[in-house]
């Protein structure tokens, strides 16, 4: 199995629902956004998929969120957007631009809203 990984950022507001403490105020993030795809062969060129072409799909998907009100864009306007939530919502979006691609699939997204912490989804 090969696993390319490709990075990304995205500066935005959020505040957190029916959470006690200071991030139910509203706050800025500066998101560090790791996703992982993998495949178990390699195109012709002996590729997984271009890591620019890879790159552009997640700066395409992160600009729905930067410099935006997170709660503001649904599903966020209903599910709280903690970076769980935020890296599932990266991961469905991801899958969608990857499904032209066969054979490769999208293995997890990694989300850091802070120096040291980190949330990561997978199917
Ligand atoms: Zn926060």
């Amino acid at each position: 199995m090969f696993e390319l990984r490709v990075k990304g950022r995205f500066s935005a507001a959020h505040m957190l629902r029916g959470y006690r403490g200071k991030c139910a105020r509203l706050h800025g993030h500066n998101w560090e956004v790791e996703v992982a795809v993998e495949a178990e062969g390699l195109s012709e060129a002996g590729m997984v998929i271009d890591f620019g072409e890879l790159k552009g799909m997640l700066g395409e998907v992160l600009d729905e969120l930067d410099h935006k009100l997170l709660n503001d864009i649904p599903p966020f306007d209903r599910l709280n957007p903690t970076s769980e939530n935020i890296a599932k919502w990266i991961f469905d979006r991801m899958k969608e631009k990857l499904s032209g691609f066969e054979g490769v699939r999208v293995s997890s997204v990694t989300v850091r809203e802070s120096e040291g912490v980190a949330a990561s989804y997978r199917e």
